[in-house]
């Protein structure tokens, strides 16, 4: 049997060639927004900026205007691109469609989403409070699922679309003291496992991110012993760069993984082989 890229793939590739605002070749259509949810910093922004040299606009998701998120936006619109920011909570359905429209009047062809936004609430189960369980879980999972259901609708209608996700290497092998989070980014792997099978037809991609230790925020609490016996137990003996999961991310979101759907791919120095 002849393999052949499907005709919707083989127009892609007019814009594939073409040079990006940021003055290079890159492996995405230019004139393509990406939202990015939580880019203000970390594993976000340095998704949003990656996208931004491969010459796509960018619609930064956050929960509030501040001097971070203008610092962020900043540094992003510096490729060239265009950038703006939403301000919403992504566990909140309500919120999700506004800014989706807002987005949608903004931009002009959204063509990436990056379910990146989470937050951690860490204890043991005994101890951990409902809410707790409840905001881990809003955050990190429905947010996921109500940005991507947000997004849906655009993507098919171009009938084009690639979600990239981020969970995490506790979702494959659990922690202590994570139970919430852990359940949470375990979830997103069996919704990034269902979107790709029930919107592939519409050429829609669905992947997931799975990193381990890097170096954000969100790590920065970790006490310096933490982090010392957390390197011993990884086989590349450092936490990993936020810059290091942007890679994958931007190479999930483009056209050179047009035949990579449902994948669940780890970033994590080795930590769980
Ligand atoms: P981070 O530095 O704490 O940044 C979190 C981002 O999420 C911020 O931009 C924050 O916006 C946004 N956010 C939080 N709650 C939100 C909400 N309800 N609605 C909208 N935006 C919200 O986190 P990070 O370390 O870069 O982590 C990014 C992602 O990677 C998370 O999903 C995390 O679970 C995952 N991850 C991280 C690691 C790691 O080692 N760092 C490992 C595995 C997975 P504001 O600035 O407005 O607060």
């Amino acid at each position: 049997m002849q393999c052949q890229r499907p005709g919707i793939l083989r127009k892609d590739r007019i814009g594939y060639q073409a040079v990006n605002r940021a003055g290079k070749g890159n492996q995405m259509e230019t004139g393509k927004t990406a939202i990015v949810t939580g880019a203000t910093r970390g594993i976000g922004k340095a998704i949003a900026l990656e996208l931004a040299k491969e010459g796509m606009d960018i619609a930064v998701i956050a929960t509030a205007q501040n001097e971070r998120s203008e610092k962020a936006l900043e540094e992003i619109g510096q490729t060239g691109v265009k950038v703006r920011l939403f301000t919403g909570d992504v566990s909140v359905q309500e919120d999700t469609a506004r800014m989706m429209e807002q987005i949608n009047s903004e931009f002009e062809h959204v063509a990436v989403l990056v379910n990146n936004a989470g937050i951690t609430r860490d204890s043991l189960l005994l101890s951990m409070k409902e809410e707790d369980i409840d905001r881990v879980i809003d955050v990190n999972l429905k947010g996921c699922m109500y940005m991507t259901k947000a997004c849906l609708r655009p993507f098919m209608k171009q009938k084009k679309g690639a979600i990239v996700n981020i969970s995490s290497v506790v979702g494959l092998m659990g922690n202590a003291g994570q139970a919430n989070y852990a359940a949470a980014k375990a979830g997103i792997i069996g919704f990034t496992k269902t979107i790709a099978r029930e919107y592939a037809a519409k050429n829609i991609r669905c992947n997931a991110i799975a990193p381990g230790f890097i170096c954000t925020d969100m790590t920065a609490q970790l006490p310096p012993e933490a982090a010392e016996q957390l390197k011993s137990q990884i086989p590349l003996k450092r936490l990993g760069a936020a810059e290091e999961v942007a890679h994958l991310a931007a190479f999930l979101a483009g056209d050179k993984s047009a035949y990579i759907t449902g994948e669940v791919i780890k970033v994590d120095g080795g930590m769980y082989i």
